[in-house]
């Protein structure tokens, strides 16, 4: 507990010091809340799935349920809790990693273009059972090239698009377009989807934030997946925002450093 505080006395040095150190104390205090509610926040998210797969199995162990259909659907419930515990665990890994230095993030000039071909390429399936148009627009011809880590850029896509995906009814349009500024490259992933309420709009970066926590338990979202882009692009040092539009889409912006022709990073 960061409470105690020093007696700031004046505008002197030594007031200006007490000023200083109490400043310091109350981050710490922040930084531990913070620690505290992201410990309870995963407590949380572990206990759910447990105590799914400890009903679910009890109810087989006991043979309560004498159906074989009636079986068979306790067991894929088991399956999915397991999956979700499974995912959870590889997101706190990426998040912790991409927050902090664990994350391998290995910085090379790459091309931009590939990278968002083969990753739309694998999200299409995805949006044609939908019935989403998947397209992808470009600024500017000519290659294309950042200064990035070609799998945390899939990474990034990937989530966005798979959120943008989700999030969008039949029948909608997904685009990817990205533009070339003077120093770095601008990418938007833009949806016709459901949006995203002005109010929740500043948090969905945040960790566990989720927009609507009943919607979101079935699809299997905890809410990790934005923070680990932003972790993602902060440290390529670009920087990433959204906009939306409730009942008309949302668009996620984010920047990558471009390599100039002349400087190559191998
Ligand atoms: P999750 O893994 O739960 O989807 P994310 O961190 O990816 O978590 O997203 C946080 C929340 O932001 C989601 O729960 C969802 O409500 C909202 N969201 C993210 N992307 C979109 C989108 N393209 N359209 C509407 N809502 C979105």
């Amino acid at each position: 507990n960061y409470q105690a505080r020093v007696a700031e006395s004046g505008q002197d040095e030594v007031g200006q010091l007490a000023q200083s150190i109490n400043e310091l104390a109350s981050r710490l205090q922040h930084h531990e809340e913070q620690q505290q509610e992201f410990l309870a926040d995963v407590t949380h998210e572990l206990r759910t799935p447990l105590s799914y797969i400890q009903g679910y199995s009890q109810v087989l162990e006991e043979n309560w349920v004498q159906d074989e259909a009636e079986r068979k659907k306790y067991l894929a419930l088991i399956v999915r809790e397991s999956q979700r515990l499974q995912r959870l665990v590889s997101e706190l890994t990426d998040l912790t990693g991409a927050q902090g230095e664990g994350m391998k993030v290995v910085l090379v000039r790459t091309d931009f273009q590939k990278v968002v071909r083969e990753t739309t390429a694998k999200m299409l399936p995805a949006a044609q059972e939908k019935g989403i148009e998947l397209r992808i627009e470009r600024g500017q011809q000519g290659q294309l090239f950042v200064i990035g880590d070609p799998d945390r850029l899939e990474q990034v896509l990937l989530n966005l698009l798979t959120n943008a995906i989700q999030y969008t009814p039949q029948g909608g349009r997904v685009l990817v377009k990205y533009e070339a500024n003077e120093d770095d490259l601008q990418v938007r992933v833009q949806d016709t989807g459901i949006g995203i309420p002005a109010r929740n709009l500043p948090h969905v970066f945040d960790r566990f934030y989720r927009v609507d926590k009943s919607r979101n338990r079935a699809k299997g979202g905890m809410g990790l997946g934005l923070s680990i882009v932003k972790g993602i692009v902060d440290r390529h040092g670009g920087q990433i925002w959204v906009g939306s539009e409730e009942g008309k889409g949302t668009t996620f912006f984010f920047t990558v450093p471009l390599a100039s022709t002349l400087s190559r990073v191998e």
